[in-house]
């Protein structure tokens, strides 16, 4: 049976004790996979699974506390599970995963960089290692490996790290250790021109909050220092330091926390490479702790655990 069948009908034995369960189903085009709430048989019948399931359904699991949710998880995914488990936003009891492993899946930023033009896509289909998109009546064939996100190539999470129901054969890791290579090239450069670098990008932010919305760890959303007016913590103009400080207060709050799904990237509109940020803080927190986000459900990340004495801070010879 194809993981697809595999998946739907795990999905269906346990539908009726489930209040809703979250996978990906068609969106406004075939290239275009939408997040999918099923709640019955005929729902279940639109899941699909593939290189086109972008979308972290984890985030929608701490809105839902309360409710018995089925998620259907990538990888990556599983690990924001398992943060979230870790955080205590939701309870273990109240979910069942449904974990695959995943190849990879596409940069819409990629394909439409290949294609030119992404307005009348009218299939796609996954022909072994490639995606073939027929658009404006052109068929294009694209490797999957040239379109597949950056997070894909350095993923050592293909399998879902926690599930009730594991579907399919495991994959092997992409890579043995992130070196964290795309990082310590930013940090090669100056200061100043790293500086000018984000000045650059933060100029382009429109302050749609898309970022925040799709990760699945922000979870103040109605507290937001973004919003909040007492206390007022950013204010609203359209300037490069108010837009700097809230992608700032946003990378410290994922520090350790981030399990570098690329969701706040993804979804960004103006294209802001975020997941940078994001991974600096992750490569000194690796660094500094030892700790790796959303890999074990009983570990406490390092920023919400105190030790007097931290092995690799040396606060006393300072
Ligand atoms: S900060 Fe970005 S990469 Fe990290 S968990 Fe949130 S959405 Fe995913
Ligand atoms: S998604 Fe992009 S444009 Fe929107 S607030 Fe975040 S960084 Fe700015």
């Amino acid at each position: 049976m194809s993981v697809i069948d595999e998946l739907k009908s795990a999905i269906k034995a346990k539908l009726s004790e489930l209040d809703l369960v979250i996978g990906w189903g068609p969106g406004f085009d075939p290239l275009h996979a939408t997040p999918l709430f099923m709640r019955c048989e005929k729902d279940v019948d639109k899941l699909l699974w593939g290189p086109l399931n972008v979308h972290n359904p984890a985030t929608y699991l701490p809105g839902l506390k309360g409710k018995k949710v089925g998620v259907v998880v990538k990888g990556c995914d599983s690990r924001s599970v398992i943060e979230l488990l870790q955080e205590k936003l939701v309870k273990r009891e109240e979910l069942v995963i449904f974990g695959a492993p995943c190849a990879g899946v596409i940069d819409m930023g990629k394909v439409r960089r290949a294609l030119g033009d992404l307005d009348k896509v009218n299939a796609v289909s996954i022909e072994g290692d490639n995606v073939v998109v027929t658009a404006g009546g052109k068929q294009h064939t694209l490797p999957l490996a040239e379109v597949a996100a950056d997070k894909c190539g350095r993923c050592r999470y293909h399998n879902a790290l926690i599930s009730d129901v594991f579907v399919g054969e495991h994959l092997p890791p992409s890579v043995e250790q992130d070196d964290y290579a795309d990082v310590e090239a930013f940090e090669s450069q100056s200061l100043e021109e790293r500086n000018a670098y984000w000045k650059r990008e933060m100029q382009r932010c429109i302050r749609c909050y898309a970022c925040r919305n799709a990760c699945p760890l922000c979870v103040c959303r109605d507290h937001c220092i973004a919003q909040s007016r007492d206390p007022h913590w950013i204010g609203q103009g359209d300037n490069v330091g108010d837009k700097w400080m809230f992608q700032m207060i946003h990378a410290q709050h994922l520090a350790g926390r981030c399990t570098e799904c690329g969701e706040c990237q993804r979804a960004c509109p103006v294209g802001i490479p975020l997941l940078a940020l994001k991974r600096k803080l992750n490569k000194e927190i690796k660094e500094l702790f030892d700790y790796e986000a959303g890999v074990d459900p009983n570990a406490c990340p390092p920023l919400q655990s105190f030790k007097v004495e931290e092995e690799h801070i040396n606060e006393r010879g300072w």
